[in-house]
Formats: C-alpha cells, sequence, structure tokens
C-alpha cells in the first residue's frame, strides 16, 4: 500500500541512515580510542569564599588523532546507550583516583578533594560499589577526598539499591554530590533519604541570576535548603565577578566556573595560587 511505501521510505530517509552510520562509527572509534589510550581528564577547581582551592572536578576529553580534542558531550551519551561508559567510568575512576593519590603526598595538595562524574547506568550496574572500592585500594587514593557526582536522573531508579549503594560507599569515606541539581526530576523527599554530602546548583540557573528573578529565587531555594539539611551548595558556571558577589551574599559558599579556571589539563593547575587565574 502507499502507506507502507511512505514507511519504507523513511526507514531508508538517507539523513537518518547517514545519523545512525555516524554513530556507530563514533561507537566503534571510541571503543579504540579507549583501548588506544585516547582518553584524557582535565580538572577544574572548585574555590571556597576567598577564591581558594578546596578540590577538583574530573571532566574527561577525547583526543582523537583527526577530529582532535573532543568534549564529553559528543561522546557519553553515546557511551551510556552502547554500554561502553562502563569501561569508560572505570577508566575515568582509575585515573582520577591516582592522581588523587599522586596529590595526597605533596602537602600543597594533601587536603584537595577530586570530584567524579559517574553516569547512572555506570552506578546501577550491580558491581559498582566493588569497582569503585577496588580502584580506590589498587591506587592507594583516600576514599575520604573521593567525590562522586550523580545526576537526579538515578532517583528515577531503584531507591533502594541506590540508597544501599550510596550508604555502603558513605561507610567508607567516600563523598558524595548531586550534580545539576534542579534541572531534574528529584523529590524532596529523596534528599533526606540519601547519604549526600552536597548540591551542586547547574549552572544554567547561575548564568541569568542577575537578571532573572526567577533564576535568583531558585539559586537562593537550593542554598536554603541546602543550609536546612546540612549539605553543602556548590555554584557551578561562575563566568563574573558579579555572579559570584551575588551568590556569596545569599550564602553560597564554593564556586566553580570559567572566572576562577577552565577545566585545563593537570599541569596547567595552578593550585598554589589560585588568584593567578582570576
Ligand atoms: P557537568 O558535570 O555539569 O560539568 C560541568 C561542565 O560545565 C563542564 O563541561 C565544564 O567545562 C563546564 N563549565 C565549567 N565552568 C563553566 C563556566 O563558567 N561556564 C560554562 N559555560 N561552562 C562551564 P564539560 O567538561 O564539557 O562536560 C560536560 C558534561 O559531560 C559534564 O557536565 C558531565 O555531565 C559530562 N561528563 C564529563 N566528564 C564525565 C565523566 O568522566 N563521566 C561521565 N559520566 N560524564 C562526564
Ligand atoms: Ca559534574
Ligand atoms: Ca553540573
Ligand atoms: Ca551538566
Amino acid at each position: 500500500s502507499k502507506s507502507a511505501g511512505r514507511n519504507t521510505m523513511r526507514f531508508f530517509d538517507p539523513t537518518m541512515q547517514a545519523l545512525v552510520a555516524q554513530r556507530t562509527a563514533l561507537e566503534s572509534d571510541l571503543r579504540l580510542g579507549l583501548q588506544r589510550g585516547e582518553l584524557l581528564l582535565h580538572y577544574q577547581p572548585v574555590v571556597d569564599a576567598h577564591s581558594r582551592v578546596v578540590g577538583v572536578e574530573a571532566l574527561v576529553r577525547w583526543q582523537h588523532p583527526q577530529r582532535g580534542l573532543v568534549p564529553p558531550n559528543a561522546f557519553i551519551s553515546i557511551a551510556e546507550q552502547t554500554g561502553l561508559i562502563l569501561a569508560l567510568g572505570g577508566w575515568v575512576l582509575d585515573a582520577a583516583c591516582r592522581q588523587l593519590a599522586f596529590w595526597s603526598h605533596r602537602s600543597a595538595t594533601a587536603a584537595l578533594t577530586v570530584a567524579v562524574n559517574v553516569s547512572a547506568r555506570q552506578f546501577r550496574h550491580p558491581e559498582f560499589v566493588e569497582q569503585v572500592m577496588d580502584t580506590v585500594r589498587r591506587t592507594q587514593a583516600s576514599p575520604q577526598l573521593l567525590r562522586l557526582e550523580l545526576t537526579e536522573s538515578l532517583l528515577l531508579g531503584d531507591t533502594q539499591d541506590t540508597v544501599r549503594k550510596m550508604g555502603e560507599l558513605r561507610e567508607h569515606g567516600v563523598q558524595f554530590s548531586l550534580d545539576d541539581f534542579g534541572t531534574g526530576y528529584s523529590s524532596l523527599s529523596y534528599l533526606k533519604l540519601l547519604p549526600l554530602e552536597q548540591l551542586k546548583i547547574d549552572q544554567s540557573f547561575v548564568r541569568d541570576v542577575l537578571t532573572d528573578p526567577n533564576d535568583a529565587a531558585i539559586a537562593r531555594t537550593i542554598l536554603a535548603l541546602g543550609q536546612s539539611l546540612g549539605l553543602s551548595v556548590v555554584a557551578e558556571g561562575v563566568e563574573t565577578a558579579g555572579q559570584r558577589d551575588f551568590l556569596l551574599q545569599c550564602g553560597c559558599t564554593l564556586f566553580q566556573g570559567y572566572l576562577f579556571s577552565k577545566p585545563v589539563p593537570v599541569e596547567q593547575l595552578l593550585l598554589d595560587d589560585p588568584a593567578a587565574h582570576i
């Protein structure tokens, strides 16, 4: 029939076919890249109210031989869909923990926390807790200085499993941040249930915090929520002194953003002199 013909035509839509081919190529490329050691970490400082670096967030990049430096938004979601995120996430955790262990031997960097992004699919894996603890032991990283960043999408899954896994890691000293807070689905009752230490105000609320009263209200609300639940709060995506000063006035004491430093290769982190970045 005509409609079946149309469906067939749609199936062979050249743009869709090209997209599928592109994704397949990217996936096998990423698999190879992981094996060939093409992934690397950049680190972005987290600073306190005095602009002192108190920690860093590890952010993955892919140094592709032809494409150049590929940002995570171009490959994380494909890695999640194909399951490659398990190997990729394992690599990130290992590299971040090795760096953490190295820093802990230098007095200037001994107290720095290292935050690692964990995708929901990675966290859901039955052996996630063992993977983290094995990595910590193997690298001799201090679990107290390791911070795992989870997103609210995790709360859509099995809550009991989430609470159990977080609790086990928390007992070993590992801390948890809820990333991109305010953009997802978290119900406030979950917040009480989870052994969290930190909320991260998503950069979409920080961007217009000086001009959009709604964003300012959301930022204030998250800060108040953090305070009443005993959680620290980091403002992400802080690009201007005006944003920082406003958030500071609202009670925010932890900041991350281009105002202080972009994510940089480890050699470029000026941990002793964060003011040099401003
Ligand atoms: P995220 O975890 O929310 O990380 C913050 C992102 O905001 C980073 O982008 C960072 O470069 C960017 N950023 C920081 N400060 C500013 C600022 O002042 N202004 C603006 N406009 N942007 C700023 P990046 O590195 O491209 O990472 C994007 C996302 O990719 C991350 O968002 C995270 O969700 C994901 N990601 C990165 N590394 C990993 C990883 O190792 N594992 C997993 N599962 N996801 C990762
Ligand atoms: Ca993050
Ligand atoms: Ca974030
Ligand atoms: Ca984000």
